[in-house]
Formats: structure tokens, C-alpha cells, sequence
């Protein structure tokens, strides 16, 4: 039979599974487990859902035999399975995990490893095997098939006899060499530490036939080698387990591992509730938006379990759009577990349990901003734009629980909270000022700026379109408007200067008429400014939109 080649991406990530250092080697276990759990979460989702297999929770089981004369490892599930043309294309492609894009773009980078931090997935196995084989049978299917390869030379599938659906994988252990001894991954209290160490919350019982020793019965010293199978994980779920009872460390691979990223979380939430909604959510804020966070491709969600059961991957309800970027997962008994998506949209649960969240999520900020302002700001540069722009975004239905977590640049030179800069007022100070441009050099140098920066008052620079539209939306914070800087009665005139203002006016009159007919259509009006100093003119407005909106709104499209 014909070997089929691998497409060229998959062919890429063997070499690097291949050549990987060999103390990120174990982690092949802990992938290969995690397939077979989610293959098993698949059928125990159908069967829930269907109702008709006759399968129950204590049905399912992933196994694990290790063989030493044989060098063979086997890792057994009875989950969904695959058919021959699943195992051609799960197989044959690299999945959805994304890795190897990852290496591509950051090869450079030597300090990032990628297979010992991320999700690697399948092709794993080939950091510890020269032979792969797959025995799969589809849940419901007739035949079975058996994939089997090499590594990098290609892969067959041919039919094969499995009395049962699921899949099993035998994996044959390469020989030791000098520095690497592949054999400890025969050893059964190896394998099980390393099920202990990355595996033991998965939530089927992980099982293995364990060499024992006892005492011979009615000899003395004598003992005697027997085998019993035992359970090596304790399947409680790290969003089960107490607080206390969780390294950071482990946090940061759950996350990573299950959230494809390369990164520790900027932030770990940890919550549960009881009552009107009961859940446990874990949630994480990435230290970095994902590349396409700030487009149309984005897609937000929390994985959604019912009662320990995955029920759905990325479940956007429960996430309003501008705390999209929270990743993590919910897992409540108040759900049904077969609910179809359209009804769970309108599960009053579920909004319950959305809004509880919400609120978690934005207190949680509030707290990190009060008591870990460096990391807020790292966080505020990757996420702030959203939240900004959540603010205005709906008719400004959310400012309100928005206004106290966006941060502005400012004349200090820092960034600052509205709260912060109302405190921090001049006593004589009635408003809000701000000005908007390009960047903070340019906003200072603007004559507008620097007359109201000499009355000794903050002004907000603006640098982010966006950050006007949050302004006007809110109006006023704690009573005080804003004011740009550009505006015509931005500047605080005394009485004197008013009248000089008028009578400079006034004797300029022909000049300021003169103006006005050269310039025409492009301006509204000519006056004698009293605020500058080092400039000969300025722009101003005295509508409620700057210049700098009114090139946004002309941008936009429609
Ligand atoms: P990922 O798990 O991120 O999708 P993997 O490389 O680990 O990527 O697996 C690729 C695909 O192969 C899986 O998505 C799944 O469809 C299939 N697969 C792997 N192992 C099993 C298994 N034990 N049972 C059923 N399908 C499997
Ligand atoms: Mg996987």
C-alpha cells in the first residue's frame, strides 16, 4: 500500500518533535491523554444529547499498558473514534493548536521553546516513538482502521479488527542512546508520576496495570511480584480543587496548555458561587492581546461545562464584548446537559451566571488597578482600546461600568484614571480638560495646551481615536464636563482680558473682515486670540466635536 505524505506544515512540526531536547519529551503522555479525554467527552456529550447509546459516566475509561519486552506503550480510550477519512485528515494535518505558526514567527526568538510550554498535541508521540500506530473505530462504525507511521516519511491507513469503539495508540519507544533513555517511559511508576504531574484532573479514570510486590504468604522475607490495576488520577478538575490547594505553576500550564498560548496569564480569576446561580469559573487575562483581538475574526468565548461535561468550546453569551479577551471556562450543575445552543441563548441560568461573571471580571480589574497599577498598565495597553471603545459602543449603555477602569494619557507624563484626575484638581478648576492629537509631544506643543497647562491644570491627551468617543459619551464624570483645550471657551478669561480682547477686536476689525473673505468657506469666523504666547495663530472649535472627530467621522464608512 502506498504511503501518503504529510502536508508540508505537519512535516515541519515532526522534525521539530523529532529533534526536540529530551527533557520536554514527557510531555507526549500528557497530550496523548488529553485526545483520548476529549474523544471520550465527545461520545459522553452524544449520548447525553441522544440519549440512545446506553452509555454511562462510569463507562468510560482511559487505559494504559506498558510493555517492556516489547518496548510498546499503549494508550487506550473508549471514546467517539475515528473513521478511515477522520484519521487521514486528524492525523495527516497538523490541528488546530497552531504551533507551528507560532515557531515560524518567532524563530528568532531562541528563548521561547514552544514544545515545552504549548499545547503540541498528536505528533508528540514521535518525541519518544520510531513507530506510531492508530486503531481507531468510529462509534457506530462496522470496520476499523489502523494508521501507522514512521515519523517524517508518511503514514498508511488500512483496515484493521477492533472489537469495540475508541481508539488506541501504541507507541514503540525508541532505544536508549547514551544521553536518553527512553526506557523510562516503560516504567510504570514513571508513567505514573507523570500522569500525577499533567494529567490528574482529567475527569475519567486514568487507568494502568501496576507491578506490585508482597510479602509470600507464610515465608518470611520472601516477597512476590503481582499485578493490579489501579487508577492514577485523582479526576478532579483543577476549577474543583481549593485555592489553596493550587500552585501558580499549575495555573499557568492549565492555561497554556489548553489556551494555546506561550505566555503565563497576566491574571488568574479562581471564583465560585452558590445560590441563585451555582458555578466555578476559571478565568484568565492573557499578558497579550492574540494578533487579530482587534478585528473581525476575533471570536470571544469561555468553554462551557455542564456538571464537568464539556458542552460547548467557546460559548460567547457569557462574555460581554468589550471583556472578550477574558479566556477560561464556567462549569455549573444549573445547566441542562443537553441543551441545544439556540435554547441556551435563552437560558435565564446561563444570563444569570453571564452577569455574575461581568461583574467578577470587572472587580477583579478594579482591585488590580488599586493594588497592581504596573500590571494594570501592561494590561491596559493590550485590552484598553476595547474598553474604551466599549464605552461608546451602544449608545454608552456600559459607561458607566466602564468609566473607572479606562486610563488617559496626561500632561503628567503618566496615566490616569478620570478618578485620579478630579482629585487631583486646582481648587479654582471647574472642568475636565483634554486635547486630542497624534501623539503626547504634539498635543503639548499645541498653543491651546500650553495656555491652560499654564494655569497650572492637567490636561487629558488623547492619542487613541477612540478616547474622544468615550469622553463624549460619558458627559461629565462626578459633575465635572470636559473641556477641549481647542475649544473656543476653553480658556478662563478675566473681565480684563475680555475687554481687551473686545477692544483689540475692535480695532482690528478690518484686518479679522479681511481674513474671513480670503479664507471664506474654510472657516467660520476670524478673532483676536488673548491665549497665545510662542504661536501667531491657532484653530479652534466651538462645537461639541473636535477637529480631530470630525476626521474620525469623516472616515468612517456609511
Ligand atoms: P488537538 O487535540 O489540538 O485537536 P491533536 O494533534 O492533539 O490536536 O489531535 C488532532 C486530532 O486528532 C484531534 O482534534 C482529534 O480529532 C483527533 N484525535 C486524536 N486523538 C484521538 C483519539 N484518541 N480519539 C479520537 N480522535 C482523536
Ligand atoms: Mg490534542
Amino acid at each position: 500500500m502506498a504511503k501518503k505524505q504529510f502536508k508540508a506544515e505537519s512535516k515541519r512540526l515532526l522534525d521539530l518533535m523529532i529533534n526536540s531536547i529530551y527533557t520536554h519529551k514527557e510531555i507526549f503522555l500528557r497530550e496523548l491523554i488529553s485526545n483520548a479525554s476529549d474523544a471520550i467527552d465527545k461520545l459522553y456529550y452524544k449520548s447525553l444529547a441522544d440519549g440512545a447509546t446506553g452509555l454511562n459516566r462510569d463507562d468510560f475509561q482511559i487505559f494504559l499498558a506498558a510493555d517492556k519486552d516489547s518496548r510498546t506503550l499503549r494508550i487506550r480510550d473508549n471514546g467517539i473514534g475515528m473513521t478511515q477519512e477522520e484519521l487521514d485528515q486528524n492525523l495527516g494535518v497538523i490541528a488546530k493548536s497552531g504551533s507551528l505558526k507560532f515557531k515560524s514567527e518567532n524563530e528568532k526568538n531562541e528563548d521561547i521553546d514552544i514544545i515545552g510550554q504549548f499545547g503540541v498535541g498528536f505528533y508528540s508521540a514521535f518525541m519518544v516513538s520510531d513507530h506510531v500506530r492508530v486503531e481507531s473505530k468510529a462509534y457506530g462504525a462496522e470496520q476499523a482502521y489502523c494508521w501507522e507511521s514512521d515519523g517524517a516519511d508518511g503514514y498508511t491507513i488500512r483496515e484493521c479488527e477492533k472489537a469495540d469503539h475508541g481508539t488506541e495508540i501504541i507507541l514503540h519507544i525508541k532505544e536508549d542512546t547514551e544521553e536518553e533513555k527512553y526506557s523510562e517511559f516503560l516504567d510504570t511508576y514513571r508513567i505514573r508520576s507523570l500522569v500525577k504531574k499533567y494529567s490528574d484532573y482529567i475527569r475519567y479514570p486514568i487507568r494502568m496495570e501496576v507491578e506490585k510486590t508482597r510479602a509470600k504468604e507464610g515465608a518470611e522475607n520472601e516477597y512476590e511480584h503481582y499485578f493490579e490495576v489501579e487508577t492514577l488520577n485523582s479526576m478532579v478538575p483543577l476549577w474543583k480543587k481549593n485555592k489553596n490547594e493550587i500552585t501558580a505553576e499549575e495555573y499557568n500550564s492549565f492555561y497554556k496548555e489548553k489556551f494555546y498560548d506561550w505566555q503565563d496569564p497576566l491574571k488568574v480569576i479562581h471564583t465560585s458561587a452558590e445560590g441563585t446561580a451555582t458555578y466555578n469559573a476559571l478565568l484568565f487575562i492573557p499578558a497579550k492581546a492574540p494578533m487579530d483581538y482587534y478585528s473581525r475574526d476575533y471570536e470571544k468565548g469561555l468553554q462551557l461545562y455542564a456538571s464537568g461535561v464539556l458542552i460547548m468550546e467557546k460559548c460567547a453569551d457569557l462574555l460581554p464584548d468589550y471583556f472578550g479577551f477574558v479566556k477560561g471556562l464556567v462549569d455549573s450543575q444549573d445547566l441542562s446537559l443537553n441543551i441545544s445552543r439556540e435554547m441556551l441563548q435563552h437560558d435565564r441560568q446561563l444570563k444569570l451566571i453571564a452577569t455574575r461573571i461581568e461583574k467578577k471580571i470587572a472587580s477583579e480589574l478594579k482591585s488590580m488597578l488599586e493594588h497592581d497599577r504596573e500590571n494594570y498598565e501592561k494590561f491596559f495597553e493590550s485590552f484598553g482600546l476595547r474598553l474604551k471603545f466599549g464605552m461608546y459602543e451602544n449608545y454608552g449603555i456600559n459607561k458607566d461600568k466602564l468609566k473607572d477602569l479606562v486610563l488617559f494619557r496626561s500632561s503628567t507624563g503618566k496615566m490616569r484614571t478620570l478618578k485620579e484626575y478630579v482629585q487631583d484638581m486646582k481648587e479654582d478648576q471647574t472642568c475636565i480638560y483634554y486635547a486630542a492629537g497624534e501623539t503626547p509631544e504634539r498635543i503639548a506643543h499645541l498653543p491651546q495646551t500650553e495656555a491652560v497647562l499654564d494655569r497650572g491644570y492637567e490636561v487629558l491627551y488623547l492619542t487613541d481615536d477612540v478616547d474622544e468617543f468615550a469622553l463624549m459619551v460619558l458627559q461629565e464624570y462626578e459633575g465635572k464636563s470636559f473641556k477641549n483645550v481647542a475649544a473656543e471657551d476653553a480658556r478662563v478669561q478675566t473681565e480684563e482680558e475680555k475687554q481687551a480682547a473686545e477692544k483689540q477686536a475692535e480695532e482690528n476689525k478690518a484686518l479679522l473682515e479681511k481674513m474671513k473673505t480670503i479664507l471664506g468657506e474654510r472657516v467660520k469666523d476670524v478673532r483676536v486670540s488673548t491665549t497665545l504666547k510662542n504661536h501667531p495663530v491657532c484653530i479652534t472649535t466651538d462645537g461639541a466635536i473636535s477637529m480631530e472627530m470630525e476626521k474620525v467621522l469623516n472616515s468612517m464608512p456609511g
